[in-house]
């Protein structure tokens, strides 16, 4: 593995309180000591000259649909679209088929993954087959390297299976991710309301997302233990977390760009690609979700990243949910919260490097030599999205024809370059 040396860059390091123009050195992997690169002749040279240099993104929330819908996506693809989004940690949902619920499936993730272009850690499902009905063993998951614990893709409906889970990961200091829903109030399709009424097709109320934001919280909370909520999008939860932490639970949370950037006025285009769970919601949600990240309730920005084929959308209402958004995450968050006058570019890399990879516990979200070489340099540079230009297998993102105000230029993970556009 060559050394690299990237010159002249701007670079931003919020953990060592570093923003300003500098060179950045790595060797065999890692940061190292800008003295060390005196006579290392093999190194790469890289001149960053207009460009800011950042942590490697951390994405907490990845549905790489390998084992079983390798159509949609796999680990090597999800993780090449990783590499072009500037993710370099990503954690894998749990809802593949069949499901990381047990030792076996965590294990092939786990192996695949040693060749892909981003750092992948694994979720273990809270249940067997995510059916909230039996309890996976979480001992034995944890000995077969997970990172995490969550149903994602659905909720576990059974409280008394989750408080166990949550007791379980404090003591192994590892988080639980909550996909909050409530099964009996969700099903609908998009967002329940006026648009939900235009298009007389069934609405998800914000009441489900907001039932299991809620009891995760008073969970939290009775038994102070930690939780993290999963993609907020109602302005109903961003206050009961907002209060929740106010009240010293040990509760954190993500939002997704979309939810920033787009409201489900986005759904009479009839386009199944803007139809994700939780639904794109009005703009009192879009508002409330950038201010809850601008004041510290919501911690992280995370994808959601969910691949559907071109087929499997092509009818706007039997179209299974979800999106892609690990290429153009950092791109559209910078967009609305930098460009919109939000916050320094500084928060952004705190909420989209910094928190997750504290969250999740990893050696990740600084420049710290010593540390592993994961870094991302990118440009203020307007572009418009091109599906047919990303990298993952799928193409259904809600971003597409959209002029997003930075470009990921270049991507290390672990002291390699994986992805190039310089
Ligand atoms: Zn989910």
């Amino acid at each position: 593995m060559n050394s690299i040396l990237i010159k002249n860059a701007h670079i931003i390091d919020p953990e060592n309180s570093v923003n300003g123009i500098g060179n950045i050195f790595i060797k065999n992997g890692l940061f190292a000591p800008l003295e060390a690169a005196d006579g290392d002749d093999g190194m790469i040279i890289i001149d960053a000259s207009g460009l800011t240099a950042v942590p490697g993104l951390t994405d907490l929330h990845v549905h790489l649909r390998d084992p079983g819908q390798t159509h949609k996506e796999d680990i090597i693809s999800g993780c090449k679209a990783a590499a072009a989004g500037g993710v370099t940690s990503l954690l894998a949902m749990p809802n593949t088929d069949p499901a990381a619920d047990s030792p076996e499936t965590v294990k092939y993730i786990l192996d695949k993954a040693k060749n892909a272009d981003a750092h992948v850690y694994v979720v273990g499902a809270v249940t067997k087959g995510l059916k909230s009905r039996e309890p996976t063993d979480i001992d034995a998951l944890y000995r077969a390297g997970i990172s995490a614990l969550s149903d994602d893709g659905r909720p576990v409906e059974n409280t008394a299976i989750m408080v166990n889970a949550m007791k379980k990961a404090a003591a192994l200091s590892i988080p639980v991710t909550a996909h909050c829903e409530d099964p009996y109030l969700a099903g609908g399709k998009v967002n329940e309301g006026e648009i939900s009424e235009k298009l007389g097709i069934r609405g998800m109320p914000r009441a489900a997302e907001d039932a299991g934001t809620a009891r995760e919280i008073a969970l939290a909370a009775a038994y102070d233990i930690p939780i993290h909520i999963c993609h907020v999008s109602t302005y109903t939860s961003a206050n009961m977390i907002r209060d929740a932490k106010k009240a010293g639970v040990k509760v954190t949370a993500e939002t997704a760009p979309h939810y920033i950037m787009l409201t489900e006025n986005e759904l009479l285009k009839r386009d199944a690609d803007y139809r994700m769970n939780p639904p794109l919601r009005t703009e009192r949600d879009r508002l409330a979700m950038i201010e809850a990240l601008c004041d510290g309730t919501i911690d992280v920005i995370a994808t959601d990243h969910a691949p559907h084929t071109p087929e499997e959308k092509s009818d706007f209402v039997s179209a299974p949910n979800g999106a892609i958004g690990m290429e153009t995450s950092f791109a559209a968050a910078y967009t609305v919260l930098v460009k919109g006058g939000y916050m320094s570019e500084e928060e952004l890399i705190r909420k989209m490097s910094c928190n997750p990879a504290k969250i999740l516990g990893i050696q990740a979200g600084s420049l710290t030599v010593g540390k592993p070489a994961d870094l991302m340099l990118y440009a203020r540079e307007d572009h418009v999205v091109d599906p047919d230009r990303l990298h993952g297998k799928s193409k259904n993102t809600p971003f597409k024809g959209l002029t997003l105000s930075a470009k990921v230029k270049l991507t290390v993970c672990g002291g390699k370059i994986v992805f190039n556009e310089i």
